[in-house]
């Protein structure tokens, strides 16, 4: 597996498999070719599908300033990666002066065909499922938080450090803006209403679920317009997990030391998800993306709420459990409909199933590893459908129109 740094990324929203991913190609592709008299790039399968309504096209042009760029369309996906792209680099006279095949394999991360760590960060963990921590752990007598360390190096505390800093930032900035999301959809923006809806209320329960709403709605709505967010692990998904280290550091006054070793925690499930599995909406839908951030929210409350190791991987375990078969169909291809309620639903989830897991195991033994559950979503992900893998073919995308009456 590779560092939490390379999960937990600060970047443009609104989709890191579609800018965040992009962007750093693009990056490198100039660099790699700074005297090109021209280039041309085109995207295929789910970015050619969706990327206008994340603003692909937006973001490789403004990567590369320097160098006149086309963009091309193709719907065909590439044989790797439902996220793929073709950067050509040309002479004056249109001598092809190189070509990359790059797929944007999610949250950020891309792989450089036929390229050495393929231009994102090396593997550094040399143990890949969670049983094989769990007996390094048990053995060398290491708690998770001190084998991420071990691993990664106590640096890897001030790198969570500041991305814990900007998260708390970005919910800050979704919550004191307001107005219309871009894009066709004309989404109004509700986290700061949620927030005053909870000020309202008399309602210990009701304040509670409102306010996570309220930063969850706030980070993706910040995600939906092109804010800056963390990767966790994706930009689709990136409210999640902000919402619930928001809520337990302003309103359950949690420290922020405490909530940074979470984040560690819950990285490491992430991790694991992305190894053996996908975060990536185009290739195992949403449930890879909100599923994904779900498990690790619910690992990070239920470390916050002082959980042995097996309730910890209990929780992940609930989460990801119950967001299995998680179609991906964005309508009109825009992060909004259904992602952003999705968000908030998924951060009220996260407390429940660490809720969930310290219960149920004071009675039971879970019967359903987490390493089991990765293995089923990752071949619930290959069996579905292109249409509910972020392709805007499908599902909402589609029914939308037809239960509106709206022209597409
Ligand atoms: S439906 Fe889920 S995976 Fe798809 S774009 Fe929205 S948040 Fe991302």
């Amino acid at each position: 597996m590779q560092s939490l740094r390379e999960l937990y990324k600060v970047g443009p929203g609104p989709s890191s498999s579609h800018t965040m991913g992009p962007q750093r190609a693009a990056k490198q592709f100039k660099e790699a070719y700074p005297n090109a008299h021209h280039i041309e790039v085109t995207l295929h399968g789910s970015l050619s599908l969706t990327g206008k309504g994340h603003l692909t096209d937006w973001i490789i042009l403004q990567t590369i300033t320097n160098i006149p760029t086309t963009i091309l369309w193709d719907d065909t996906e590439l044989p790797k990666h439902p996220n793929g792209m073709i950067f050509r680099a040309f002479e004056e006279d249109n001598t092809m002066m190189g070509e990359w095949i790059v797929y944007s394999v999610g949250g950020g991360t891309i792989v450089i065909e036929g390229m050495k760590d393929g231009g994102s960060l090396p593997e550094i963990y040399e143990l890949n499922t969670l049983d094989e921590i769990v007996t390094y752990c048990r053995t060398n007598n290491l708690t998770y938080l001190n084998y991420i360390k071990e691993v990664e190096g106590n640096d890897i505390i001030d790198f969570l450090g500041d991305i814990f800093d900007h998260m708390i930032t970005n919910v800050e900035r979704g919550l004191n803006t307001e107005g219309v999301i871009p894009g066709s959809l004309k989404l109004e923006r509700i986290g700061k209403r949620l927030l005053l809806k909870a000020l309202e209320s008399k309602e210990e329960k009701e304040i509670e679920k409102l306010k996570i709403l309220a930063y969850a709605y706030a980070m993706s709505e910040e995600n939906a317009s092109g804010g800056m967010v963390v990767t966790s692990p994706t930009c689709g998904a990136a409210g999640v997990i902000p919402a619930v280290m928001y809520f337990y550091y302003k309103d359950r006054e949690i420290s922020r030391d405490k909530l940074v070793e979470s984040l560690a925690v819950g990285g490491l499930f992430g991790n694991l998800i992305k190894k053996n599995a996908t975060i990536s909406g185009a290739e195992g839908g949403c449930q890879a993306e909100v599923g994904t951030a779900c498990a690790m929210a619910a690992a990070a409350v239920a470390y916050i709420h002082g959980a042995t190791g097996k309730q910890v991987e209990h929780a992940a375990e609930i989460a990801i459990e119950h967001h299995l078969g998680l179609t991906c169909d964005p309508v009109e291809g825009y992060v909004q409909i259904p992602c952003i309620e999705r968000n908030g639903q998924a951060a009220l989830r996260a407390i429940d199933a660490a809720f969930t897991a310290k219960v149920v195991g004071a009675i039971k033994v879970n019967s359903v590893s987490f390493d089991t559950v990765v293995r089923t979503m990752k071949e619930t992900g290959d069996d579905l459908k292109v249409e509910y893998r972020e392709t805007a073919l499908g599902g909402l995308a589609t029914n939308y129109y037809i239960k509106n009456k709206l022209q597409k």
